[in-house]
């Protein structure tokens, strides 16, 4: 290989990256089916993959775009994770990360008040958070069981299965929460209470926080409505946490994988999940060992917006995720499971299949669930770009022409 590498530089590519993002290519090249012996050129391969990368992934940010946790990202963290990428800084080593670990930090600090806790880390996703959470609880205060509704993540049963801990489900009220008359003792268990349950966006009664050894939250969907001003009362409670997880990649529009795992008491969350190691300068926090500097495109979105432009954004879909919820209650064509609690509508035509319905709309508009045995539509408010003048429209008119 030549030496200097052009491949390892920046390069005139980039810019035809850029240009291709704005508009793909509309021609599907089709891949080759085996390793190639040689290579294509840096420049080919984007052309090729424009059409599939570009081309045939669904448009989060669309009109229409409503059906799942997955939000359209800003264009800064698209810059962030071109410079993170080129860098391949590792949160693991200081040495590769000395701003990404201050990023971290900084970060951090500014979020960890709005929800009790004192510190914390970033992490791939909420499954890892929770993975963390209920670790930390195990090993920190030697929980012996895990109890959460029947609504809770299928992370936290994983985590369970993963950490040898007994799961106990309780079963949830009209509204999908936890049903506080259900519980069983809890002296020596990690209660896990969701803030946005991942079906319905239910928020558990957060008064509970506290009634366990340890509590954890799964914040992961509602977390970030904290920065609210108008909202941030559903979550109260929270700041009693022994520790809480937040996807960054769902409601503070971040590129995956990022999430955050916060703890109430930060040196003895940390002393029960750290590793030290010959190699490594300080020790490894957590269940990730090599980890993203993640947090830098959160800190630039932040930067970018302030807490007022992420909390605008964060009430403009809850106020379209209302407005949707009125337009489905007016209609006879239409069953509405519950009012939104957390910018999530479940509901289900009146005289026709939720299949039908669903399928008579655009890819991407709603997805479907099942609760108590029966199929639902649902529509989650990930999207600051929806129309919901025309979701309304759409799904009013679907729901007349299934009739
Ligand atoms: C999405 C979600 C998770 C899992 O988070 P990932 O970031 O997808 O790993 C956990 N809990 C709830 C309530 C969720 O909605």
């Amino acid at each position: 290989m030549r030496i200097p590498d052009p491949s390892f530089s920046p390069h005139d590519g980039l810019n035809k990256a850029l240009e291709l993002l704005a508009s793909p290519s509309c021609d599907v090249v089709e891949l080759p089916f085996t390793l190639p012996e040689s290579g294509l050129g840096d420049k080919r391969v984007l052309e090729m993959l424009s059409g599939h990368v570009l081309g045939k992934a669904a448009r989060l940010g669309s009109p229409t775009s409503l059906a799942h946790m997955d939000p359209p990202t800003p264009w800064i963290t698209w810059a962030m994770a071109l410079w993170n990428a080129s860098l391949n800084q590792n949160m693991l080593h200081e040495m590769t990360s000395p701003f990404g670990a201050q990023a971290e930090a900084r970060v951090l600090s500014w979020l960890v008040p709005y929800f009790g806790m004192e510190g914390g880390h970033f992490c791939a996703g909420s499954t890892i958070a929770n993975l963390t959470g209920i670790w930390a609880a195990r090993d920190a205060v030697g929980i012996k069981k895990v109890v959460a509704s029947q609504a809770a993540h299928l992370s936290v049963e994983k985590a369970c299965r993963l950490l040898g801990l007994d799961f106990v489900k309780v079963a949830v009220d009209r509204k999908g929460r936890l049903d506080c008359n259900r519980l069983p003792n809890l002296d020596d268990a990690c209660l896990v209470l969701t803030a946005g349950a991942t079906v319905t966006g239910a928020v558990d009664p957060l008064d509970l926080v506290g009634a366990a050894k340890w509590t954890h939250v799964d914040a992961a969907w509602a977390g970030p409505l904290r920065l609210s001003r108008s909202h941030s009362g559903i979550l109260d409670g929270i700041e009693a946490a022994d520790s809480v997880a937040v996807s960054a990649h769902k409601w503070f529009f971040q590129p995956k994988d990022s999430a955050l795992v916060m703890f109430r008491n930060l040196d003895i969350a940390n002393a029960a999940i750290s590793f030290g190691g010959d190699y490594l300068s300080k020790p490894n926090v957590g269940v990730q060992g090599s980890r993203s500097a993640a947090a830098i495109s959160l800190l630039a979105t932040f930067l970018a917006w302030g807490r007022e432009g992420m909390a605008q954004r964060l009430d403009h879909l809850m106020q379209m995720a209302d407005s949707l919820a009125d337009a489905i209650e007016k209609s006879d064509h239409l069953e509405l499971w519950g009012r939104p609690q957390t910018a999530i509508n479940v509901f289900r035509p009146t005289y026709s299949s939720t299949a039908e319905l669903v399928k008579a709309l655009p890819p991407g508009m709603l997805s479907t669930c099942v609760l108590d045995g029966q199929t639902w539509a649902r529509s989650v408010a990930a999207n600051p770009l929806v129309d919901m003048d025309l979701v309304v429209e759409r799904i009013l008119a679907a729901s007349r022409e299934d009739a």
